[in-house]
């Protein structure tokens, strides 16, 4: 197929022992562990689950060292467990939800904390905030038939060799049945998208020449580091 321009490349995420997953969107859930809502300041009893999305070109692939983004002094990391699909639906009962699973790695989703402050204070959207180049660092997925469906798992990030954020995805308030349940009542999910399952406490900034390590436990690792300014 011809096209009127050179079509830009398929984002990709490395799959351990397989070909790539090519990515089609980024869903990502906000404030789904307990603690992280009450340290953005949020009851989290009372809220139900909420979504944005990151470009799919925002991955970036374990391992890269990267530019510190623009326009921020306050970029933040949130670790997360990450769902790949396999298969698309629309309303996904719970009960058949972890069917349409390809494989879960870690991720991070890198936030320039005041743009999204400021967004937040004047009512709009997070885009400036959460949708920049290079804001969603991933580690190689693993598929279902090699580590089953994690539900249990430490996850953590450090920075510098310093422990920053410690969790269990046990501790997610919406668990990954009941995250893909409720998001295919809002949109259709097609094979190729990604879910970013939200964070657990200990959210804090990094800066030019920093040096960030985190996983999932039995999952993935993922090690990225951001450049120093030149
Ligand atoms: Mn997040």
């Amino acid at each position: 197929m011809a096209f009127a321009i050179t079509p830009p490349p398929q984002a990709t995420v490395p799959v351990v022992g397989g070909d790539p997953f090519p990515v089609r969107r980024i869903y990502c859930v906000g404030r789904n562990y307990a603690a992280h809502a009450r340290e953005m300041g949020h009851d989290p009893d009372r809220e139900p689950p909420f979504f944005f999305m990151k470009p799919a070109d925002a991955v970036t692939m374990d391992g890269s060292a990267i530019d510190y983004p623009p326009a921020t002094s306050d970029l933040h990391h949130e670790i997360e467990l990450v769902v790949a699909l396999s298969k698309g639906g629309v309303n996904i009962p719970e009960d058949q939800a972890l069917d349409h699973v390809f494989g879960y790695t870690v991720g991070l989703d890198m936030t320039r904390r005041d743009l999204q402050g400021e967004a937040k204070e004047k009512g709009r959207p997070w885009d400036t905030g959460k949708g920049f180049d290079n804001g969603a660092p991933m580690g190689a997925l693993r598929t279902v038939a090699d580590v089953g469906h994690p539900s249990d798992a430490r996850i953590w990030v450090d920075v510098n060799g310093e422990g920053r954020q410690e969790g269990n995805i046990n501790q997610m308030i919406w668990n990954v049945p009941e995250t893909i349940a409720y998001l295919s009542g809002l949109f259709e999910l097609c094979p190729g998208d990604l879910i970013m399952t939200g964070t657990p406490e200990g959210v804090a900034a990094v800066g030019p020449g920093d040096r960030l390590e985190g996983g999932v436990e039995g999952i993935a690792t993922l090690s990225i580091s951001y450049n120093s300014k030149s």
